[in-house]
């Protein structure tokens, strides 16, 4: 079961090298089939949803877990059910879960709420569960160490990734560590208002993978930085406007991390771009000038963008 996922651009960030004083480099998982890293985990939990002849996809998410599972389960033949508090919609992520056929449906009550009935539904055996609590999925995504590692012939010093849930994190540190080569001091980015932030993608209270996200940054030196919002904002601006990676919000986290961290001049620094910025495109209505009205003239066109 693929889509051709994995096996990402790692590109160097020339400009924001500059800038800090750092190697910085750019892995690119936005450029997965559905634009997020997920696709690394879901094409193993579909591919093994498969294998235990399960009809039905199930996830509690409005996300980019829930744009991932709807399209490969399209793609192998399964329906999917997507739960989702009423309300919270991710305007990008639900296109593409609606447009490949998944049923959305919104839940009367919170997410907690939708997941447990979705656990429910899965030891039943009808369903299966592909939240990141589906053990699969860290398996899928681990992959991307090794892939940093093979293209740049060492690991990195450091690497820089936001932190949710924490699976990403608790991945990268099990490739890592299965790869043998050593581990790039872990720098994870966590949202000062995690209830709250305008990176959706990390919005999450309760990471349900912490322990083992805190063992893996703890393990390798590093550390989990918190950002504010403008932080997060500024450095997705950076990220396109200086190196043409436009990323959803909670991506950026990652340069986020780098910016306001202190580290070794001229360390080799990974940041993962986790996902597209077309997933939301709310946040440039919100973060970027409007397009300026002007006349059809040569003039009054020249006048106009020398002003901005
Ligand atoms: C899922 C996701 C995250 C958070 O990853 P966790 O494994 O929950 O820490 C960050 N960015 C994007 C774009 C995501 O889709």
């Amino acid at each position: 079961m693929s889509l051709g996922e994995g096996s990402t651009p790692l590109i160097r960030a020339n400009r924001i090298s500059e800038r800090l004083g750092l190697d910085v480099y750019l892995k690119l998982e936005s450029m997965n089939p559905t634009a997020s890293f997920k696709d690394r985990g879901m094409t193993i939990a579909v591919s093994k949803a498969l294998e235990e002849r399960v009809q039905v996809v199930i996830c509690a998410s409005t996300g980019n877990t829930a744009a991932s599972a709807a399209t490969y389960a399209a793609r192998a033949g399964l329906a999917t059910v997507i739960l989702q508090p009423a309300g919270a919609v991710a305007l990008g992520k639900l296109a593409q879960a609606r447009a490949v056929g998944a049923q959305v449906m919104e839940v009367r009550g919170n997410f907690d709420q939708a997941l447990a009935a979705a656990r429910e539904l899965a030891a039943r055996g009808t369903h299966a569960l592909v939240n990141s609590l589906n053990p699969y999925r860290l398996e899928g995504q681990k992959t991307a160490a090794f892939e940093i590692v093979e293209e740049l012939g060492a690991p990195p010093d450091v690497l820089a990734l936001p932190y949710g849930g924490g699976g990403n994190t608790r991945a990268y540190g099990i490739g890592f560590d299965e790869w043998g080569a050593g581990t790039p001091l872990i720098l994870a980015g966590e949202a000062q208002d995690r209830g709250g932030t305008v990176a959706s993608a990390i919005r999450i209270t309760e990471p349900v993978h912490r322990k083992y996200a805190q063992r893996a940054i703890e393990g390798s030196g590093g550390a989990t930085v918190t950002l504010t919002d403008d932080a997060i904002l500024a450095a997705w601006r950076e990220l396109a406007e200086r190196e043409g990676v436009f990323c959803e919000p909670s991506s950026a986290a990652s340069l986020a991390v780098l910016s306001q961290s202190d580290i070794l001049k001229g360390s080799v620094a990974v940041c993962i771009v986790t996902g597209h910025g077309l997933k939301d495109p709310r946040t440039v209505e919100r973060s970027t000038l409007p397009p300026i009205q002007v006349d059809p003239e040569p003039d009054a066109i020249a006048e106009a963008a020398i002003g901005t």
